[in-house]
């Protein structure tokens, strides 16, 4: 098992697996998005399935598949498939835009995918246009309800709240929280990527609308989320707010990730970054990735800045390489 110095159990992998994506959401890349890195630095299939087995064999139990757009990458269905055989790993999961989802969910569901999140920031057409600078939010929903229809579940759509949010905008998400079997969780966003320090928006004011519905409640049961989760009667689905800068959730964080170019980073906010992909390609063993695994647990700090001295430490890569 990995333990960190503060106690923590550290079971859950993300992976980034390209820094692609199909769209340009203003909070994550600019227009013309960022410069990529070249084929041959992004990790293989090969290279993040022996990070993950490594992993797993340390007590990783939970892995998340994340990119830039994870569903772009060629060859996924198989990957997956290959994820999910390894020994040890109980949940895989995938954060998507969904684009792409409502061909691929029923595929990825047999090759071992559990579930799912799709970020959806608005259903407001204009909107989602200007937010991802590409009109193609009838592709996002369709891939939502292939999730549904594929039991991909539970499906949960996140939503940066962002600048400029339209009252009725939460609205017509408490609504698709109501009619539809989906998780909505609404997510403050952070200050990193090309997200503008100013115009953050809280999420007190959505748990106040939220708790004005008739009988909304917190959930019980679960281990300490990131998400505080709330049971709506009459909702067929949940609503839940995740806010990691007015309340950061690092005493209980469990997380790893990895970059798409092979960076083992044991804070999203951090500095620090290890590099697996030079250590694998110089011929390193299993032995040695264990090691490193461990050398990130060994250093995780208590909890990062966000909210201490409100100063803004920017992440050394793009959110779309490290994934989120
Ligand atoms: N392309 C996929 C997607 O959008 O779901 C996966 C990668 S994306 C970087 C992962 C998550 O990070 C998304 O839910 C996205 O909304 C979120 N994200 C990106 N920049 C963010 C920011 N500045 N604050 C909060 N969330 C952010
Ligand atoms: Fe692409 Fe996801 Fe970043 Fe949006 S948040 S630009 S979909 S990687």
């Amino acid at each position: 098992m990995l333990t960190d110095a503060f106690g923590r159990k550290v079971d859950y992998l993300r992976l980034s697996i390209t820094d692609r994506c199909n769209l340009r959401c203003v909070y994550c890349m600019p227009p013309e998005g960022i410069p990529l890195k070249p084929a041959s630095e992004i990790l293989s299939y090969d290279e993040l399935l022996r990070i993950a087995r490594v992993a797993a064999s340390l007590g990783v139990r939970k892995v998340r598949v994340t990119g830039g757009e994870p569903l772009v990458r060629g060859g996924l269905v198989d990957f997956i498939r290959d994820l999910a055989r390894i020994p040890g790993i109980e949940d895989l999961a995938m954060t998507t835009n969904g684009i792409g989802l409502a061909e691929l969910a029923a595929p990825l569901k047999t090759a071992g995918l559990r579930r799912v999140n799709v970020s959806l920031d608005t259903i407001r057409r204009d909107r989602f246009a200007e937010i991802t600078r590409c009109d193609r939010l009838p592709e996002v929903l369709a891939g939502i309800e292939g999730a549904i229809r594929a039991e991909l579940s539970p499906v949960k759509i996140n939503v940066v709240l962002l600048h400029g949010l339209l009252p009725g905008e939460v609205d017509d998400f408490l609504s698709m929280a109501r009619e539809r079997q989906v998780t909505v969780r609404f997510i403050e966003r952070m200050p990193i990527g090309c997200a503008p320090s100013e115009g953050y928006v809280s999420a007190d004011g959505i748990r106040d609308r939220i708790l004005s519905l008739p009988g909304a409640r917190p959930a019980v049961g679960g281990r300490p989320a990131a998400s505080l989760d709330y049971d709506i009667p009459g909702f067929a689905g949940r609503v839940g707010l995740i806010s990691p800068v007015s309340r950061k959730f690092c005493s209980d964080c469990n997380r790893l990730r990895v970059t798409s170019v092979g960076h083992l980073r044991n804070c999203l906010f951090g500095r620090e970054t290890l590099d697996l992909r030079r250590l694998m390609r110089n011929g390193g063993d299993d032995e040695v990735v264990a090691a490193m695994i461990r050398q990130a647990v060994a250093s995780k700090t208590e909890g990062h800045d966000l909210c201490g001295s409100g100063s803004v430490p920017s992440a050394a890569e793009p959110m779309s390489r490290v994934g989120g």
